[in-house]
């Protein structure tokens, strides 16, 4: 096993079989040394800093029903909302003043919020915050619409494939949804010059290691500047809601495997994570990733963003908890950056 993980280190892959083996049987001893030198890879290009993010969550109405998902639309359980752009810009110029640089928009896919009305709230932030990156979580669009982000100057788009197993894609998502698209917009994205994020649920209903080496090779290839990795957490009010939550130490055992294969990537400690367990945020750091999501949300709003059960979004997972955060991190030997945090070399 120290074999396997010593030539990722040095050699950034590994045969299939052998990312199979890794997934399988690290464990113990064996996965606080895989983590070790996730740390170390990621110390070596952000020393012992951490970005900070401020999630916006703009609105909770979607037309999608994937079936792992709180926000889907045959829930009906859920108070739906969506925020207007004053109060969108609101919570930037609140983010702002507490010393965010990027904003995340992130949201279901809703009709409503059409091309015009996401360049209006865009263009908005970029002319009253020309320094902040501006970073879309709004699914899956047409090649058109996220050119015209782009332009309006919007920086960095999140789309997590979730599988790349048509499978096991079919599995988790309703007929009318294709994994054909949403590679088609991970391609449209790079290729418009967004910095790109994507990634996977681990331990989602019907995963096997299989497909997490099939995402692995996946991501491997594609080269996205931003990785998402988070564990399937079940929500009440969705066809898996009797299903188990993913694994905590598959999850970092993956973050730590994407750490030693993409140096340079900005891996976010996901909000999944900690909600999976207290200290999931300290954990995730530690196995490697660099980024962290404070909520900036309206605070009586985030409680219907609920895409699982149990979310955090107070305390040091909200904006207004940055001190808490910087103990937190300080506890285990890290910093708040509050720079905009790029992807090296990419400054758009
Ligand atoms: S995962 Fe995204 S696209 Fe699917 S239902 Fe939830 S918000 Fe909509």
């Amino acid at each position: 096993m120290r074999e396997l993980i010593e030539r990722l280190y040095r050699e950034q892959t590994l045969a299939p079989g052998e990312l199979r083996t890794l997934l399988l049987e690290c464990r113990g001893e064996d996965l606080d040394f895989l983590m070790q030198k996730a740390r170390a890879v990621a110390q070596s290009h952000f020393g012992n800093r951490i970005y900070i993010r401020g999630l916006i969550e703009i609105g909770n109405c979607c037309h999608n029903d994937c079936f792992y998902c709180g926000i889907r639309k045959s829930n009906r359980h859920l108070k739906r909302y969506r925020l207007d752009a004053e109060t969108i810009l609101a919570c930037c110029r609140h983010g702002y003043e507490l010393g965010f640089r990027t904003f995340v928009l992130q949201g279901g896919e809703d009709n409503y919020m059409n091309d015009d009305r996401v360049t209006e709230v865009v263009t908005a932030i970029r002319t009253e915050f020309p320094d902040v990156a501006i970073t879309l979580s709004l699914g899956e669009r047409p090649t058109l619409s996220y050119k015209r982000f782009f332009q309006a100057g919007a920086n960095r788009y999140l789309l997590r494939h979730e599988t790349h197993n048509e499978a096991h894609y079919r599995r988790l998502h309703p007929e009318d949804m294709s994994l054909s698209n949403r590679l088609r917009c991970l391609n449209d994205l790079k290729r418009i010059g967004f910095q790109t994020g994507t990634g996977i649920m681990v331990g989602s209903p019907g995963q096997t290691v299989d497909h997490l080496v099939e995402d692995i090779l996946f991501i491997e290839q594609f080269r996205p500047q931003m990785i998402g990795i988070g564990p399937f957490l079940p929500h009440h009010d969705t066809p898996f809601a009797s299903c188990p939550p993913g694994s905590l130490t598959q999850t970092l055992t993956l973050l730590s495997i994407f750490r030693l294969m993409h140096p340079q990537a900005l891996i976010p400690s996901t909000t999944a994570l900690a909600s999976l367990t207290p200290d999931g945020r300290e954990k995730g750091i530690l196995a490697g990733a660099n980024v962290v999501m404070p909520n900036l949300s309206p605070v009586e709003q985030r409680k219907n963003y609920a895409l699982y059960d149990n979310k955090a979004s107070m305390g040091s997972e909200a904006a207004e908890g940055l001190r808490l955060l910087a103990q937190r991190l300080a506890a285990i030997g890290y910093e708040i950056d509050k720079s905009r945090g790029d992807y090296p070399g990419k400054t758009l």
